[in-house]
């Protein structure tokens, strides 16, 4: 029976050491090694003996060997039982106590040899450029921007004419943020619907402001087709001048959580400042 020892000086990351330590234990050969649980050992080790196929058993505080029969004791229960235990499964790696290793190794004659962990093996991905970074074009999402503008679930509600308008509602609302820098935010009724997901693809649950959402500090905000109930404008707290539009009069807004609340239709009034910005 063939017994190893390793000692690993220095510092190694994770997916530098998983490679160079499972390459150790398969070009060891042997049927148990011993290396020192120290915290490199016992964080990269686990995952090289999974990888070379060994088994692994740590805070080892004596290795008996007889004959082929190897025993390793450790304590249980917070030092109150010390156990003593064997594995048929070869290799087998034991991470002694690191302070215990040089003794552990000289009762059973073994020299430890030193384990240097190959860089070069390492399958750790490096970045040489991003080629392109998102798909999803720019964002709506721009904490910098001195206004908030909240777009509602009535935006994909049936209007005056009894229809939907998706199509008109998604160009008023980019057509404003272009032209006036505002940050996109949404009501979780608008980022939960299935249509909106489709028609408003500039949009996303990252939009969503309120109790479940962000709370951004935006200076002012403009709320558009959204009712303001509390677990939407608790999102809100953070911005001082707020205005709303709404075509209920009775909506959360007017209920003091707006500074002005203007009763009209939001199709309307956002076509109109889309006019004046241009
Ligand atoms: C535990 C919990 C957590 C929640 N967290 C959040 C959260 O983080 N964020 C959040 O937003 N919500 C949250 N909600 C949901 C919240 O209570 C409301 O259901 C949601 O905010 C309603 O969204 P809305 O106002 O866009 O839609 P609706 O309630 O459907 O309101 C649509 C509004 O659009 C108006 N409207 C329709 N057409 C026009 C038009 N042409 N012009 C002007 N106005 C129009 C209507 O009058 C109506 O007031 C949470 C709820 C719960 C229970």
């Amino acid at each position: 029976m063939k017994i190893a020892a390793f000692t690993i000086d220095g510092n190694g990351t994770f997916a530098q050491d998983v490679p160079a330590f499972a390459a150790a234990i398969a070009a060891a050969g042997a049927d148990v090694i011993l290396v020192p649980g120290t915290s490199r050992v016992r964080r990269s080790f686990p995952a090289a003996a999974l990888r070379a196929g060994a088994a692994i058993d740590t805070n080892a505080v004596a290795v008996l060997a007889d004959g082929d029969k190897v025993s390793v004791q450790r304590w249980a229960y917070r030092q109150r039982i010390l156990t003593t235990f064997t594995r048929k499964a070869r290799p087998w790696i034991i991470a002694t106590d690191p302070a215990l290793f040089a003794d552990i190794c000289a009762s059973l004659g073994v020299q430890p040899e030193p384990l240097a962990a190959d860089a070069e093996a390492s399958t750790r991905t490096k970045i040489n450029g991003v080629v392109a970074a998102g798909t999803g074009g720019e964002s709506t999402i721009k904490p910098d921007s001195p206004l908030l503008f909240v777009a509602g679930a009535g935006w994909t509600k049936k209007q005056a004419d009894g229809a939907t308008h998706l199509d008109e509602a998604a160009a008023t609302i980019t057509g404003f943020l272009a032209k006036s820098g505002a940050s996109l935010g949404s009501s979780k009724s608008l980022v939960d619907m299935p249509e909106a997901a489709k028609a408003f693809r500039f949009m996303s649950h990252m939009n969503q402001v309120g109790q479940t959402g962000a709370t951004p500090r935006h200076a002012k905000g403009l709320s558009t087709c959204c009712h303001g109930e509390e677990p939407h404008v608790v999102g809100w707290r953070f911005v001082n001048d707020r205005r709303a539009v709404n075509l209920d009069a009775n909506c959360g807004w007017a209920q003091g959580k707006a500074d002005i609340l203007y009763v009209a239709d939001a199709f309307a009034v956002m076509k109109r400042v889309n006019e004046l910005l241009a």
